[in-house]
C-alpha cells in the first residue's frame, strides 16, 4: 500500500543526539521513524495520542527517548519484548523499526489506540510487532502464552514504578528484565517500590540518567508469586 504521508525529516539535533548514544540506522530507518511520526501527529488531529505536537520535539521526546533503550536490549540478547501500555506506540514501535530481528507484543488497554497502533503497524510494514488490546494484568495471568514468556518488558509513563513491576515482572522470565522509562522521578519512585520489587523476586539493577530522561532496569530474579498481577485495576487502585 502506498503510505498516504510523507515522512517527516529527522532534524540535525535528533540525528547528533543520536550519534551522541552510538546509535546507528539502517538504511531505510529514520524514513520509516519519519513515516510513523506523521501518523501519529495525523491521528492525533482527531484523538489525543500524545501532547508533543511540534515535529522537532517529537522526534526527541519520542523517537530519540525511546531509542536510549536499544543499548539495553541489545545487551540482554533479547528476542522476545512486551511494551506495555504502549498508546500511540512508544517505545514500541520505534524499538521495532531500529531491531527488526527482534519480536515485539504492543500491550494497549483502550481500544482506539489500539486501532491506531495496528494501522501504524501494516502501514509501515512491520512484521516483527503484534498488537493487543487488553489490559497487562490480564496477560499476566495467561499461563499459556504470556506469563514468564518475555526477556524485556518496556514501559514509558505507564503509573508509577510500584504499580508497574506488579503489571510488568510475571511477563519476564527469570533473568528478564524491566525496562522504564522515567522522569526526574525516578530516584522517589524507585525508594516507594523497594517493596513491590521485594514480593515480586526482583531487584533494581541499573538506573541511567540519559539526555531525556531516566532509565530503571529492573531484573527479575525468581518466579513471581501466583497471586500476581493482581485482578484489573487493583495494582493502580491498591498498590504494593
Ligand atoms: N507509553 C506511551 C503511552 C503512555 S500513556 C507513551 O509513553 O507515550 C499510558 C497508556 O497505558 C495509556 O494509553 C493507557 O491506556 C495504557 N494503560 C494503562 N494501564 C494499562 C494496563 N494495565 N494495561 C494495558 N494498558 C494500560
Amino acid at each position: 500500500m502506498t503510505p498516504r504521508l510523507e515522512p517527516l525529516e529527522p532534524p540535525q539535533e535528533f540525528l547528533e543526539d543520536a550519534a551522541s548514544f552510538a546509535i546507528t540506522f539502517d538504511p531505510g530507518d529514520t524514513d520509516r521513524m519519519g513515516l510513523y511520526l506523521a501518523l501519529l501527529l495525523e491521528t492525533n488531529r482527531k484523538f489525543n495520542l500524545t501532547a508533543i505536537t511540534d515535529p522537532a520535539d517529537a522526534w526527541r521526546k519520542h523517537i530519540f527517548d525511546s531509542l536510549t533503550l536499544l543499548p539495553w536490549i541489545g545487551a540482554t540478547a533479547a528476542k522476545r519484548v512486551i511494551d506495555l501500555g504502549s498508546g500511540g506506540g512508544l517505545p514500541g514501535i520505534p524499538l521495532a523499526i531500529s531491531m527488526p530481528g527482534v519480536q515485539f507484543v504492543l500491550v494497549e488497554a483502550t481500544g482506539k489506540k489500539a486501532t491506531f497502533l495496528e494501522q501504524a503497524v501494516a502501514e509501515l510494514g512491520l512484521s516483527n510487532v503484534r498488537i493487543i488490546n487488553d489490559r497487562a494484568e490480564t496477560l499476566g495471568q495467561d499461563l499459556d502464552t504470556h506469563r514468564r514468556r518475555y526477556d524485556v518488558v518496556t514501559a514509558r509513563a505507564v503509573g508509577r514504578l510500584t504499580v508497574l513491576v506488579e503489571l510488568a515482572v510475571p511477563l519476564l522470565r527469570v533473568g528478564g528484565h524491566l525496562l522504564a522509562i522515567k522522569g526526574s522521578s525516578a530516584t522517589g519512585e524507585i525508594k516507594q517500590a523497594k517493596r513491590a520489587m521485594h514480593l515480586l523476586h526482583c531487584h533494581l539493577s541499573n538506573t541511567v540518567k540519559t539526555p531525556t530522561g531516566t532509565v530503571v532496569v529492573i531484573e527479575k530474579l525468581r518466579e513471581s508469586p501466583k497471586v500476581y498481577p493482581r485482578r484489573p485495576g487493583e495494582p493502580k487502585r491498591s498498590p504494593l
